[in-house]
């Protein structure tokens, strides 16, 4: 959007450079937050895959994922999954507790699919015999590769009782975010979360931060199989952030007006209210 158009609307950098930005990731910005101990959150469109080799702007999935990661997250929080989530501020950006990432994506799975699939040379589509929690080394520059705990726990990046919590933590999530997903005839087959720790006085609490999105997530139908997530994108399957926000009307986020946050126009023209 260009700065200081016609009807007077702030441009997206106008709007953004009146916080000091953290830190910016492939999807993500970090924004310094109103109190201490907070952060802004916000969603870009921008998608890439395969360590950022492919990459493209798909209109309106920032808005998307800020919004089904907000009602997956308040979800969660309802049956006691502590997370970083406070409060959706407008249709990019969420407020979140400020935490120091573990630097460690936690990959739970239930159906064969993607790396695991081709690792172990199991056909895609195959359930797994339970669920399986996995860990990567969230490192960009290193391909982000499986690591067991031992190496968490060998070099601290986590400590035992750490990687014990995150995988009851990790196996919670899953089982609620199955049933959620069922519930609107969704297969979760895999999905990626990653913790922070959260320093308040002297205590640490561990709290599931990032997001949690079709971007980050397997979602299948459960009647047709068809992909309703970021393989879409990765195996250029088309109507990327129109699955998004399938997955959205069926989460009930859009029912009250489906063209919210599909409308390109809407989105072009969206405006921070805070
Ligand atoms: N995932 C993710 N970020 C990553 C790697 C994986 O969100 O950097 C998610 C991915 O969307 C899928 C799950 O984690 O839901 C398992 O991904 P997998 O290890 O199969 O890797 P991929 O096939 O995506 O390379």
């Amino acid at each position: 959007m260009r700065a200081g158009d016609s009807r007077g609307l702030r441009s997206e950098s106008q709007i953004m450079s009146r916080r000091k930005q953290i830190y910016e990731g492939k999807a993500k910005i970090l924004y310094e937050g109103p109190e201490p101990g907070t952060l802004v959150q916000y969603f870009k469109d921008d998608a890439t895959a395969f360590n950022a080799q492919k990459k493209a702007t798909l209109q309106g999935k920032g808005v998307l994922n800020n919004r089904i990661s907000e009602h997956i997250m308040v979800a969660l929080g309802r049956v006691g999954v502590q997370n970083h989530f406070i409060k959706r501020l407008n249709m990019r950006e969420q407020l979140i507790r400020k935490v120091d990432i573990i630097p460690l994506e936690v990959i739970c799975r239930n159906v064969a699919a993607g790396s695991m699939a081709k690792r172990l040379g199991i056909e895609e589509g195959e359930e797994l015999p339970r669920a399986i929690v996995e860990f990567c080394l969230k490192r960009d520059d290193l391909n982000d590769p499986l690591i067991a705990e031992e190496h968490a726990t060998a070099f601290g990046w986590a400590s035992p009782s750490e990687i014990d919590e995150l995988i009851a933590t990790t196996l919670r999530v899953n089982d609620f975010l199955q049933g959620m997903f069922f519930a609107i005839g969704i297969r979760l087959v895999d999905f990626k979360i990653e913790f922070g720790r959260h320093f308040d006085g002297d205590t640490v609490q561990i709290l599931l931060a990032d997001e949690i999105s079709p971007d980050s997530c397997r979602l299948w139908d459960l009647e047709t199989g068809k992909k309703l997530d970021k393989d879409r994108f990765r195996r250029d399957l088309g109507d990327v952030t129109e699955a998004y926000a399938e997955v959205a009307t069926r989460l009930g986020i859009l029912k009250d007006n489906p063209g919210e946050v599909t409308n390109l126009s809407v989105v072009r023209n969206e405006k921070n209210k805070d």
